[in-house]
């Protein structure tokens, strides 16, 4: 990025980087004379080496999802519109929008014609049909919540009130003989309109999540005339047949929001040639006082080719290892399932921890991050695919410079290019399925997580989880329109992103040269960027040159600041050395602190205070040069600049950048003010943390879960036990040199039997409004396990909803298991879950059948006592009795014939004459003693359920 001279600390986020505030303001003029907007196709054909045909399915499912249901329980948040305003802008520069405006929406603005998307209609289909394969938490409620949104009729605007305008400027044209730009000609237009669109999506989204009706409106679909909307919001003016911003010429994509929501209205801008150009274009624009963007800084690519990024990377120094040891040949590969994220979904780290994780609850707890959320599970859909006839381009150099410019371009931070090691991926994915790596090149990918809020923010209070998504949401987008791009090229290539991922990219960033291993741990940091980024990783078989790894000498200045270890505020990182774990060297947090603090934690939504407060954490203005400078090239310096950082007080919360709302999703859906003490808080000088005090945990490959979807409690003793017995590089190498083995030496294994099987939902059948009967087969079509009479399942019905059911067929018929199951609107959202989203053909996991409830074959008579959904068991008991001639009586209790699932079934069974049904609604006698209607006689059995 082009080097900025002075801070703007002071200025508030709702601002803008563009110093909007010193236009000069005017009446509104006759929109009926503004040229209409022209809407894009994302579809070259001629050209199918064009990126636009990557972005296509991309813009295609933003479209898809502009729309949506409001919530029902509206926010508490501020009525003042001005106060909202300030809000709804600061959300869009978060996002990085270049500006924003808003204004009225006139009539003159409704399109007679609305345009839209034809792509929608196949990608509606794929989120209606398809299954992600994944354990991210709450993956199952976003996509259930997409398919009812879907199938919701199409709203109007008619009661639309407002309209904000999101304006994305564009990069500059390839040069003609630019190096990197094969696929980006003439498609400036159309990124401009996928990167608005991103941000009018999710900000249409958390409007309605506050509950207030909004849709989005892009270039590419729309109720409205985008260029009339700008014009009204004070961001255009009319010049000849375009539109023209007074910082940016014609060179930008538009999107909106309208809605309902009321918010203070910009003025239209006053004619160019009332625009006082002092204040304007003056020395402060050119000299960027008091605005992030200036003339000088415009395009941090003005100078340089797209390729080469908006960093000097050029300038690290490049090693041929990175400057953490890896032992390569022994890194423990380790199955998805020890995702610290994942286990506490399945309970392994105790039921806080499942709590919080239940259907994404600690990013579904904060509504900006809910609002992104819904768009991140739409594009697991399009993440990976097969690859088309392309041409396969082989030139490795051409195709690396090819993607690095195209990520720049698009709008990626950092992106670095190496081998993808088998080691780097996981053992094994979601389902417990081994992976076997098909991609040998890995291209990572960095995004910076945004200067200004991570100023204003505690690092842990309400908006932290948001600035995670926003970053993963980012590369799940640009990332997976740069696979898509490599797969219309004729290779194989899959994003990895936060969603669904099978890559470990810690390690892939090292290869790639775009940081070290810093004290944080599991966080690479970057010279320019700090550890104030997310990553993603695209693999792929594509022939790629590589970049080498970095040394900027943060392994000496991480050894001379724990900073981050002191603010942490679960006691998480380690003030003690770097030490082997799984083969990698590094400094190893508590991962298990870590991610229990940051999904429970009452004061906010997650946490990134490490992030927050290291020195790294820059600006990026002139004055922080010899910061910078001395920090990567004068080890010796390090203590003095940790201290220096301190005393700055940087890294303190600077409230002239707190844009958000501390809301809170309550029981009723609706976000309010929270009830918690927010977690604001201060730099802890005065504390002087010490290794020797810690109590850290480790789950090293030997103490990692089976792979397979069912829970696997976590040891917390034996993890620290595990943490105690690491060693460091040097030891490591020495005891392997002599051969020796140990509780040091991490190596994964699993030869237990699976606890689950796989099966498909083969028959779904209402039974009556509450009841739904399920059939489920062996996707081969062989036989299930065996089983009898009062068994039931332990179903999978997502990770953290785990349920037990009764099986209801015939014990002989082992095509099939059969459950029944009640939905219980007021239960823990278990049932409630699964029948939203178990459908035919979904693969789900379930145990091997599990028998408490065993019957007694050998009885004189059995006496079947069933009351509700409780007679599943007794068919299956009835069944096997029926098998073996023995008698019995099956007792069905209900309370009104019209909520009984099970009448026509037991009507049509062989045995139905032995059933008796009592309606309690009609008088019937419940037997509900066995004892006392039956008597106690010999060799009788009663059960009751
Ligand atoms: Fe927060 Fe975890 Fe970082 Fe500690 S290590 S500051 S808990 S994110
Ligand atoms: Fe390294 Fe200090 Fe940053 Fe921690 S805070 S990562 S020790 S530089």
């Amino acid at each position: 990025m082009a080097m900025r001279f002075f801070s703007t600390r002071d200025r508030p986020v709702h601002l803008g980087p563009f110093p909007l505030e010193r236009l000069a303001r005017g009446r509104m003029p006759d929109l009926t004379a503004v040229p209409p907007f022209q809407p894009l196709t994302f579809s070259r054909p001629d050209l199918p080496g064009s990126i636009i045909n990557a972005m296509g399915d991309y813009q295609a499912m933003m479209d898809a999802i502009r729309d949506g249901l409001v919530n029902k329980a509206q926010a508490g948040c501020p009525e003042d519109p001005q106060v909202r305003a300030d809000h709804i802008k600061a959300f869009g520069y978060f996002a990085d929008a270049a500006m924003v405006g808003i204004g009225p929406v006139p009539q003159s603005a409704h399109l007679q014609q609305p345009y839209r998307n034809p792509d929608i209609d196949r990608l509606a289909h794929d989120l209606k049909t398809k299954q992600t394969k994944t354990l991210a938490s709450g993956i199952d409620m976003i996509m259930a919540d997409l398919r009812d949104a879907m199938q919701a009729p199409p709203s109007g605007i008619g009661g639309h009130t407002r309209a904000i305008t999101f304006l994305y400027e564009m990069p500059r044209d390839p040069h003609p003989s630019e190096d990197g730009c094969d696929w980006l000609h003439d498609a400036e237009h159309h990124r401009a309109c996928l990167r608005a669109s991103e941000t009018a999506v999710v900000l249409a989204n958390y409007i309605r999540l506050l509950g207030w009706d909004a849709k989005a409106h892009t270039g590419t679909s729309a109720d409205v005339d985008l260029n009339q909307l700008a014009v009204a919001a004070g961001l255009a003016t009319v010049k000849g047949s375009r539109l023209q911003n007074p910082y940016l010429g014609d060179r930008f994509g538009l999107a909106v929001v309208t809605t309902d929501f009321d918010l203070a209205m910009d003025r239209p801008l006053a004619p160019d040639d009332q625009q006082p150009g002092l204040s304007t274009k003056g020395p402060k624009w050119w000299l960027g006082l008091g605005s992030e963007r200036s003339a000088l800084n415009g395009d941090p690519f003005a100078a340089r080719d797209f390729k080469d990024g908006p960093h000097p990377f050029e300038t690290l120094k490049r090693v041929e290892t990175p400057t953490t040891y890896i032992d390569e040949a022994r890194v423990a590969r380790v199955p998805k399932r020890a995702d610290m994220f994942a286990r506490s979904q399945f309970g392994d780290m105790g039921k806080a921890n499942q709590k919080a994780a239940t259907g994404g609850l600690y990013a579904r707890k904060a509504a900006p991050s809910m609002a992104q959320r819904r768009m991140l599970g739409a594009f697991v859909l399009l993440q990976d695919g097969e690859p088309a006839r392309g041409p396969r381009p082989t030139d490795s150099e051409r195709n690396a410079a090819n993607v690095k410019a195209a990520s720049y371009w698009l709008g990626i931070d950092a992106v670095g290019i190496s081998r993808c090691p088998d080691w780097t991926w996981y053992s094994h994915d979601a389902t417990g399925a081994p992976i076997v790596p098909d991609h040998d090149q890995a291209i990572s990918m960095i995004v910076d997580q945004g200067f200004d809020t991570t100023e204003g923010t505690s690092g842990d209070d309400w908006i932290a989880v948001a600035q995670s998504m926003r970053a993963y949401l980012r590369f799940s987008l640009l990332g997976g329109v740069i696979a898509r791009q490599i797969r219309n090229l004729g290779y194989k290539a899959k994003a990895h992103t936060v969603m669904d991922g099978e890559v470990l990219q810690p390690p892939l960033l090292l290869l790639s040269g775009l940081g070290e291993v810093s004290r944080i741990g599991e966080v690479i940091l970057n010279p320019f960027l700090g550890p104030r980024l997310k990553s993603g990783v695209v693999t792929t078989d594509m022939p790629l040159a590589h970049d080498k790894p970095i040394d900027f000498g943060l392994q000496s200045f991480c050894e001379s600041c724990n900073k981050c270890a002191r603010e942490c505020p679960s006691g998480a990182i380690t003030a003690g050395p770097k030490l082997m774990f799984n083969g990698y060297e590094i400094w190893k947090s508590d991962s298990q602190k870590c991610t229990t603090y940051r999904i429970t934690t009452p004061g906010g939504a997650m946490c990134g205070r490490c992030m927050k407060t290291c020195p790294w954490n820059l600006e990026g203005i002139f004055a922080e040069k010899p910061f910078r400078w001395a920090a990567m090239n004068l080890p010796k310096a390090a203590p003095a600049l940790a201290k220096l950082d301190d005393a700055l007080g940087n890294g303190e919360m600077n409230l002239a950048k707190k844009w958000w709302w501390d809301l809170e999703l309550e029981e009723d859906g609706g976000y309010r003010p929270t009830r918690h003490p927010v977690n604001a808080r201060g730099l802890q000088k005065d504390l002087d943390l010490k290794y020797e005090d810690q109590t850290l945990a480790v789950y090293p490959a030997p103490l990692a879960p089976h792979p397979w979807p069912y829970p696997f409690p976590m040891d917390r003793e034996a993890g620290i036990e595990a943490y105690q017995a690491m060693v460091t590089a040097e030891e490591y190498q020495s005891r392997r040199a002599r051969g020796e083995t140990g509780a040091w030496d991490h190596i994964y294994s699993n030869d237990a039997d699976s606890p689950v099987l796989q099966v498909i939902v083969s028959k779904v059948e209402e039974m009556s409004a509450d009841v739904t009967k399920y059939e489920f087969r062996s996707p081969d079509g062989s036989d299930l396990p065996e089983w009898t009479a009062g068994a039931h399942l332990d179903i999978v019905v997502a990770p953290e909803f785990l349920r037990q059911y009764s099986m209801s067929g015939d014990p002989a018929d082992r095509s099939k298991y059969q459950i029944g199951v009640l939905r219980e609107d007021a239960g823990r959202g278990g049932s409630k879950l699964l029948h939203r989203i178990f459908t035919e053909g979904r693969r789900i996991f379930i145990s091997k059948p599990i028998n408490h409830f065993p019957l007694e074959e050998g009885a004189a008579k059995s006496f079947l006592m069933g009351g509700g959904i409780g007679v599943t068991p007794m068919i299956a008991m009835a069944h096997r009795l029926h098998a073996l001639g023995r008698p019995f009586e099956l007792h069905y209790s209900i309370s009104d014939r019209e909520a009984a699932g099970y009448l026509p079934d037991l009507a049509q069974a062989p045995w139905a004459d032995r059933v008796h049904v009592h309606v309690s609604k009609e008088g019937g006698n419940v037997p509900n003693d066995v004892e006392k209607r039956f008597g106690r006689r010999c060799g009788f059995h009663g059960y009751a359920a």
